[in-house]
């Protein structure tokens, strides 16, 4: 099982140290979530073989990825505007990058070489745009930590998509967790994320990723090297009004903070249902989506009824239906709801605690 609860204190892992302790400690530590997947399993299932993201092709001898997962704070998502969650985008990284390498430099130190991929990287060699050695989300999936949505995020079901995660890749041989085989995601009947998305960049599991970055990545990479471009193509006379515009203030804003260069949009994490996070903090304020529209409506529609008839849809084929969740939805949202709305009771001293105790 994965490890899923809040763990305060305890000791740097020894030379003994099983997958329990591992997790255990990752949770000491600060992760929020924590898991393992079998590098042997990442190999065999890369998300695209014809370019595949597998532990192998960074060391062969790698035999476990311990995955930690970071939540974003819900109250960032309550803003008016992307600002206060791009910054604290910031801080969860820098967070999660020192609990994974506090956890991969204790390994190692007992004897087992171990180290971690950055969380966020592109490499070019595979494919250009974000595309990184190893697919955070996928690793995800396979350490049991949560599901790929309609908008293809991990949905983890304590916190939904509003997480980050990392890899510690690591030669000592932990035993893996087991992928969770219902679909988190309520599906083409929720659609919320595709009619929150601006850019109208959710598909029918699956993203277009320029379409995405046009608001996901306002001061990116590619933004980078197009104004770069503009400014060399420009006549002499011009380029020193072009340096003061607000494009390279958001570049520079971007390097110093990440803000604008990464994660810029967060409308499809924000309105997603899955989580106790959603329910106790944005389920009022992200009931109504405002960039909904009657054409979005009717693509819901059209996948409602491509999904209904069995249709041939990309994302859900053979090999991708693994990580969507084989099974289907089966109604763990309403199920974590319903629980929500009765702790919440129980708290406000509603229910009588002792009436629930021996509860499911
Ligand atoms: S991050 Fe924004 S632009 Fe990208 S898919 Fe989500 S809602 Fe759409
Ligand atoms: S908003 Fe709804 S459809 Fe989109 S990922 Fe979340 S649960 Fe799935």
């Amino acid at each position: 099982m994965p490890f899923r609860a809040r763990i305060a204190n305890g000791k740097p892992l020894g030379k003994e140290a099983d997958a329990a302790a591992v997790k255990r400690r990752a949770l000491e530590l600060g992760a929020d979530l924590a898991g393992i997947a079998s590098a042997a399993t990442l190999n065999a299932f890369p998300p695209d073989p014809r370019w595949p993201q597998t532990p192998e092709r960074i060391l062969p001898s790698i035999k476990s990825v311990i995955v930690l997962v970071q939540r974003i704070p819900a109250g960032a998502f309550r803003a008016v505007s992307n600002v206060p969650v791009q910054y604290m985008d910031m801080l969860v990284l820098r967070k999660m990058d020192k609990v994974a390498y506090r956890l991969a430099d204790e390994l190692e130190r007992a004897g087992h070489p171990t180290f971690v991929t950055a969380a966020q990287e592109t490499d070019w060699s595979l494919k250009r745009a974000s595309y990184g050695r190893l697919s955070t989300r996928h690793l995800g999936v396979e350490a049991g930590l949560g599901t790929l949505g309609l908008e293809v995020n991990i949905l983890t079901p304590e916190f939904g998509p509003r997480v980050y995660l990392t890899g510690i890749l690591s030669e000592l041989e932990l035993e893996p967790d087991q992928r969770i085989t219902e679909q988190v995601c309520i599906g083409e009947s929720c659609s919320r994320c595709l009619h929150s998305c601006p850019p109208n960049a959710v598909l029918h599991w699956g993203i277009d990723k320029r379409g995405c970055a046009t608001e996901a990545q306002e001061f990116g990479f590619m933004t980078m090297l197009q104004f770069m471009e503009r400014v060399i193509d420009a006549p002499p006379e011009k380029r020193s009004a072009m340096l003061k515009t607000r494009d390279l203030f958001g570049f520079w804003q971007g390097l110093l903070r990440v803000v604008g260069s990464f994660g810029d949009c967060p409308r499809c994490l924000a309105v997603c249902p899955v989580g106790n996070d959603y329910h106790a903090h944005l389920a009022e304020v992200h009931k109504h989506i405002p960039e909904r529209t009657p054409e979005k409506e009717q693509i819901q529609q059209r996948w409602r009824e491509a999904r209904k008839q069995g249709e041939p849809i990309a994302g859900l084929s053979e090999w991708n239906a693994r990580w969507v969740g084989p099974e289907g939805y089966k109604g763990i949202v309403a199920r974590q709801l319903q629980e929500f709305k009765r702790q919440q009771k129980e708290r406000s001293g509603d229910l009588p605690e002792a009436a629930h105790s021996g509860g499911d």
